[in-house]
């Protein structure tokens, strides 16, 4: 059955990077988005201190016209509120202007233990404050070389993906543990494999949503290898770490959608 046309979404990550100052590489990339295809989406995901500067400029240059860009954030607690020190809520993010979450990163789930169970509150606690979740999945290095990629990815998705998922709801990025920061990629064919699986997978649960879903390839992406990345089937945009800091490498990658 032929996969209905998605449409892209580049996403930048920027960690635990950026201080007041990186605003200028914002306002970089929204002077640059105005030439990107209206077909792509792009989500800037800054650290939480930035989300509401952040959005505050992104109003500034709506005014000035429609943008294909929104703002996002890397994580969020499961509750709406209450003593939980130092933690956010989706509704505090949402508050500040961030429109999607990163839930389930594996540098979640590594440094904080972060399980899949985890990872499906947070996604249902992001639809509470009425944000997208961006879920992120992926094998590491040693379940690979073991042959459990899709294994890995197949309880993944079955433990973090809460029911009534949507495509409107819904973001899933698929990032090889191994291939984050590392400048290794897998190869188109075994991308093609796993989103292939993924889509399946997703189809098969969410029904037609599920062929809709944006499907997000993640791990050292840049901007000599986002065509190629880019071009794999069932691959609708990237989740963009390193690269995405810099406004002429993150628009570049967007300037590599199909
Ligand atoms: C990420 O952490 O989501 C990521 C993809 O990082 P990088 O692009 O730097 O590999």
């Amino acid at each position: 059955m032929p996969v209905p046309a998605v449409r892209p979404l580049i996403a930048g990550n920027w960690k635990m990077n950026g201080l007041k100052a990186a605003a200028s590489e914002f306002d970089a990339m929204l002077e640059g988005a105005k030439k990107v295809s209206s077909g792509i989406d792009l989500l800037v995901c800054p650290p939480a201190t930035l989300i509401a500067a952040f959005a505050d400029r992104l109003a500034a240059a709506h005014e000035h016209g429609a943008m294909p860009v929104a703002i996002g954030a890397q994580d969020c607690h499961t509750n709406a509120s209450g003593a939980h020190t130092g933690d956010i809520s989706a509704e505090m993010l949402a508050d500040a202007g961030a429109r999607a979450i990163i839930v389930g990163h594996s540098e979640r789930r590594a440094d904080h233990g972060e399980t899949d169970a985890i990872v499906r509150t947070k996604a249902q606690a992001v639809w509470r404050a009425g944000l997208v979740a961006i879920v992120c999945v992926g094998e590491t290095q040693g379940e690979r070389n073991a042959g459990h990629t899709l294994d890995v990815v197949a309880g993944q998705l079955a433990g973090s993906l809460p029911d009534g998922a949507t495509a409107v709801n819904l973001v899933v990025a698929y990032e090889p543990v191994w291939a984050i920061g590392t400048g290794m990629t897998p190869t188109a064919a075994d991308v093609e494999e796993v989103h292939g699986f993924i889509r399946q997978t997703l189809t098969q649960r969410f029904n037609a949503e599920g062929e809709r879903m944006r499907l997000l390839y993640g791990g050292s992406v840049k901007p000599s290898n986002a065509s190629e990345l880019m071009a794999v089937p069932n691959v609708n945009g990237a989740l963009v770490g390193g690269a995405s800091l810099k406004a002429a490498d993150f628009l570049a990658i967007a300037a590599g959608c199909p």
